[in-house]
């Protein structure tokens, strides 16, 4: 039975008051316009009255509201509690939907390990194809995954998540990149070893990954995602060379891209890792909003600025984990100079929160893009 999230997301006149008390006494600007209304205008490269922020709470948000994560992952409702209340206290522009990313490989034979007060792992061990030939048999069984119970699990948090914000903010959620879900189904080892011993099979495993990754991501949207982030950690130099993920990463992606987008939703991507010699061909898949990471983004804002909205890039361990609050608003204010010239610009850590991120970190975060321009 699943509880009502009511009584956390209706506000009468007087408990909005309270809360735009509470927000100056916070040093944050009043404004007019929604966080989502505020995130579209960045992606369209239109003016904003303020640079939007969106820090990715899904791990640190059920600390704050002294959850463990194994209770949210049995009650979907104890998450949207904590997301909620983590996106009404810090002010961002945007909620997201929980952890397991991995949930599509689970629903096609992948093993997680779960802990109890941390994200789910992939058992790394045990994958699901272990031979080539396996392919064959996880084709035969026709698996629906659109049913599996963690799909639907993460379906449910999305459509709690816009019922509690309306079109307050972006209800965000990972979606899947065709190469992640092939290293996930044949294990990492196999999959780089088949990419030089076995190209053929990659090509393969990928157009069935393919299919699966667009039911997925167009569940979240029927369910009411419209800002969809697509990451493959996988993927970036240190992994692959630019020639093999031309050949067997770019054009999966490519029609995964076309896809999700088709559904009339904004799509980030978020390449894990250094990508420096490969952001051309990212470029070139067509995403709204590329979310860096390890990038410097006055050269990025220099070389392609003009043709994708750039979000990022606080660090999220050195500075959002262990800096001060001083730190974060430094390199926020460093983030925004040079990422914002003629819009398109997202204020956001270079990565998915920490757990154990400071309060006091976040809300500086979240304050340095509320204030920007007052
Ligand atoms: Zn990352």
């Amino acid at each position: 039975m699943i509880r009502s999230p009511s009584h956390f997301v209706e506000r009468d006149g007087k408990e909005k008051e309270s809360d735009d008390r509470d927000r100056e006494t916070r040093g944050i600007c009043m404004e007019t316009q929604t966080g989502k209304r505020l995130v579209e205008k960045s992606v369209n490269f239109q003016k904003t009255e303020r640079i939007p922020v969106l820090p990715i709470t899904c791990v640190c948000n059920m600390q704050y509201a002294g959850k463990r994560y194994i209770d949210c992952l049995l009650d979907p409702i104890e998450y949207v509690e904590a997301e909620v209340q983590c996106f009404r206290r810090f002010g961002h522009d945007g909620v997201m939907t929980m952890l397991p990313m991995e949930a599509v490989g689970e629903a096609l034979g992948a093993k997680l390990r779960f802990f109890e007060d941390d994200v789910p792992a992939l058992n790394d061990d045990r994958p699901a194809i272990k031979e080539p030939k396996d392919l064959a048999k996880i084709i035969r069984l026709d698996r629906d995954i659109k049913i599996h119970h963690r799909i639907r699990f993460l379906c449910e948090i999305v459509s709690e998540l816009r019922q509690a914000v309306g079109d307050e903010a972006v209800v965000m959620a990972y979606a899947f990149s065709v190469f992640r879900l092939a290293g996930m189904l044949r294990g990492l080892t196999g999959l780089y070893s088949d990419l030089i011993r076995r190209p053929r099979f990659v090509k393969e495993l990928q157009n069935f990954c393919l299919s699966k990754c667009i039911e997925f991501a167009l569940e979240l949207i029927k369910a009411g995602a419209d800002f969809i982030i697509v990451t493959n950690p996988i993927a970036n130099m240190d992994c692959i060379s630019r020639k093999m993920y031309q050949e067997h990463v770019h054009p999966y992606t490519k029609m995964l891209f076309r896809a999700i987008k088709q559904a009339g939703v904004i799509l980030a991507f978020h390449p894990c890792g250094v990508w420096d010699d490969r952001f051309d061909l990212l470029i070139e898949e067509g995403p709204d909003v590329l979310w860096v990471d390890k990038v410097d983004i006055g050269w990025l804002k220099e070389k392609f600025g003009d043709q994708v909205c750039i979000m990022g890039n606080v660090n999220n361990v050195s500075t959002m984990l262990q800096g001060t609050p001083q730190d974060v608003e430094n390199e926020a204010v460093d983030c925004i100079t040079k990422g914002s010239k003629n819009g398109g610009f997202i204020l956001s850590a270079d990565c998915m929160l920490p757990r154990d991120v400071p309060e006091e970190n976040l809300q500086a975060l979240v304050n340095v893009a509320r204030n920007f321009g007052c």
